[in-house]
Order: C-alpha cells, then sequence, then structure tokens
C-alpha cells in the first residue's frame, strides 16, 4: 500500500483551514427567503461611473433600488436597503448588514462603464454556488426587455458576494458608457422597466412563475409601446 502523500495531506489541510477561516459558505435560503437585501452600489463620495448620457452610477442605481424594493414590497416580500439616500456605505458594512438579515438573499445593484464605448448589455455576478439559479433568473428576465444585450452570468469576488453568508447576486444593469444604453438608462420609464425585471425575477423565483404581479403603469407603459397582445391593452 502506498504511504500517503503528506505533503498533499498538510496542503489539503492549509486549504481547509484558509475556507474554513476566510471565506463564509453561504447558507443556501435561495428557496426560503423571507427578506431581500437591496444594495444600491455606491453613493456619496463614491460616484461610480460618470458619463454624459445618463446620471452618476450611485444616483440610477438608488433609484432602480428604490424602485426593486416598492416592488418587492407589494409582493409582500421583506426588504432591506444597505442605503436609501445619497451616503457613502462601505463594502464591509454592506455585507455585515446583508449577513445580519436572517433567511435573506443579497441582490446587488450597479452600472457598467468600460473603455469601448460599443460595449453594452446586461452582466449578473454570483460567488457562492447556491446563487447561480438566481443570477440566472435575473439576467434571463433582464433579456426580455427590447434590445437587451446578453453578457453573460459569471462567478466573481467581489466583497459583497464573497464575504455574504447569504446567496448574493450582483447586477450590472447596462453600460453608463454606451451612447444608447446610457441613454436609456437617463429615462426613469426605463429605469422603471428594469427594477420590474428584476422585481419579477426575484418574486417569481421564490413562489414560482407567475406570481408576479405587474403594476398598472408598467403595464400601461408596455402596452403603449406596442409590448402586449392586443387582449392585455
Ligand atoms: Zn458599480
Amino acid at each position: 500500500m502506498p504511504r500517503p502523500n503528506l505533503f498533499l495531506l498538510a496542503c489539503a489541510g492549509a486549504v481547509m483551514m484558509l475556507l474554513g477561516g476566510c471565506a463564509s459558505v453561504a447558507t443556501n435560503t435561495s428557496h426560503t427567503f423571507s427578506t431581500v437585501v437591496l444594495d444600491a452600489g455606491h453613493g456619496g463620495k463614491d460616484s461610480g461611473a460618470v458619463r454624459r448620457y445618463s446620471p452618476a452610477e450611485k444616483t440610477v442605481a438608488l433609484d432602480v433600488a428604490l424602485r426593486v424594493n416598492r416592488k418587492l414590497r407589494e409582493s409582500q416580500l421583506r426588504t432591506v436597503l444597505t442605503r436609501d439616500d445619497d451616503t457613502f456605505i462601505p463594502l464591509d458594512n454592506r455585507v455585515a448588514l446583508g449577513n445580519a438579515q436572517k433567511n435573506s438573499i443579497f441582490v446587488s445593484i450597479h452600472f457598467n462603464d468600460a473603455r469601448r464605448r460599443g460595449v453594452r448589455g446586461f452582466e449578473t455576478y454570483y460567488h457562492s454556488p447556491y446563487a447561480f439559479d438566481l443570477a440566472a433568473a435575473i439576467e434571463g428576465n433582464l433579456l426580455t426587455l427590447p434590445r437587451a444585450a446578453n453578457r453573460g452570468v459569471h462567478v466573481a469576488g467581489f466583497r459583497v458576494l464573497r464575504n455574504a453568508q447569504y446567496p448574493s447576486v450582483l447586477v450590472e444593469c447596462g453600460f453608463l458608457s454606451n451612447r444608447s444604453e446610457g441613454g436609456q438608462v437617463g429615462s426613469s420609464a426605463y429605469r422603471e422597466q428594469i427594477a420590474d425585471k428584476i422585481a419579477e425575477a426575484i418574486v417569481d423565483y421564490r413562489y414560482g412563475e407567475g406570481v408576479y404581479q405587474r403594476q398598472p403603469t408598467v403595464l400601461a407603459a408596455e402596452a403603449a409601446a406596442g409590448k402586449l397582445p392586443t387582449a392585455f391593452r
């Protein structure tokens, strides 16, 4: 019988200790959660992306988070906001607030920026495997918006994902650096649509497809844009 390789065993032990000590393993609340922690990216002295086509990232991220907040509350989910005004909140405080909410999920809302102005589309990030389905549900739902581009669902080590105890996702709701997408983001009607898609994904993911009730204002806007079959107009 070959002797066990002590070096490999030691390495495995070190890795286990590292995982146990540093990375928090998310508790799988993806199908039981009763609270949604909404994290509007940036704020205060941290403006996030600043481009000419829309208000700063911190402003539009907060606006979308507040809209999602209203919609989730109307769907009887408890919500907690990491910020509800233009305040700088350190990343660790955001994570700590999220981890303090039992049976929750964490949804961080951002807008994207790229040097190449042609880059556009939605992308969603996660870290814990437990959060993949939720990330995919949000990304998939955003892709039902007119002219939406898919940049995929990816693993990332962002602090609000990596250190979260509960399933945590970060949604990049389009590129402020892209003239067309940034211009759309400047419109409150478009931000309402983004918020609606995110809220719908969360509610339907939790309670089953079709549970989310789209609000009359959104239905009217969609009908006006010719997006609904005549029966719904
Ligand atoms: Zn950001």
